[in-house]
């Protein structure tokens, strides 16, 4: 899944200043799961926000510092904003802010804007920051860079782009210690853990096959995937 976490409360304040009917539109996927931008966090965050623009107002207007205007937040959540279907089935109520606040990853935000067209603002409440996992309740781990080209057969199942911190591709570098990488010590060698996972699994032969440098030319930014089934003949749209 995709792991977000939150903007810190008074970058996105600034960011809303301008605009007084705002709506936080939360996301019910990925970012639900990482506890940033689920129904809960949006509801969370629009309050958080109502409060801290109250107290703007009942500030004295001493320093330069203008009272804050008064702000409707509103919050909606759908199950995907990365999915046309569901921004669909909101987009009437949506056109009606002056802005609104997604919490959604950052493919979330980009596709809401580009749903409505460029019709509304469209600003980013999260910080998107990896594909990973659930390794425990309340702690999220990277564990792919979408390379586009993936050797994880060759590797035990360990990714040496995401696990190494250098990406080395023939690792290990020789800085290791105890099973510790050497640009940060408390995280574990990936290369180590690529050996010892091998070794479990038998396959230790494969550490030594020699992997040619990675293609990072496997994946054209920004790619973009048909499946089959929907690939387009002339221009009848076919579907088998
Ligand atoms: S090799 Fe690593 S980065 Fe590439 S697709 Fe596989 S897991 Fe992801
Ligand atoms: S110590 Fe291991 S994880 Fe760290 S950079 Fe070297 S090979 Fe990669």
């Amino acid at each position: 899944m995709i792991v977000a976490k939150r903007k810190p409360l008074d970058e996105i304040k600034e960011m809303l200043k301008p605009y007084n009917k705002i709506l936080v539109l939360g996301c019910g996927s990925c970012v639900a799961v990482c506890m940033a931008g689920g129904e809960k966090e949006a509801g969370l965050l629009s309050t958080e926000l109502q409060m801290a623009f109250e107290m703007d107002k009942t500030l004295p207007p001493s320093g330069g510092t203008p009272p804050g205007s008064a702000k409707q937040i509103d919050t909606i959540t759908i199950l995907r904003q990365c999915d046309r279907e569901y921004i669909d089935e909101v987009k009437d109520k949506l056109v009606q802010y002056d802005a609104i606040l997604s919490v959604a990853c950052g493919v979330g935000v980009q596709f809401t804007a580009e749903v409505l067209n460029g019709e509304k603002v469209l600003l980013p409440g999260l910080n998107t920051t990896f594909l990973g996992a659930t390794k425990e309740p309340g702690m999220w781990v990277e564990r792919c860079l979408a390379c586009g080209d993936c050797i994880l057969d060759e590797t035990g199942g360990v990714c040496p782009i995401t696990m190494c911190s250098k990406s080395l591709m023939n690792g290990p570098c020789g800085g290791h210690e105890k099973g510790k990488c050497e640009v940060d010590r408390n995280r574990d060698c990936g290369w180590v853990l690529i050996y010892e996972r091998l070794k479990k699994l038998g396959k230790l032969e494969l550490i030594k096959d020699i992997k040619l440098p990675k293609n990072y030319g496997a994946v054209k930014r920004p790619d973009k995937i048909v499946h089959e089934a929907y690939q387009v003949v002339g221009k009848e749209e076919v579907k088998k």
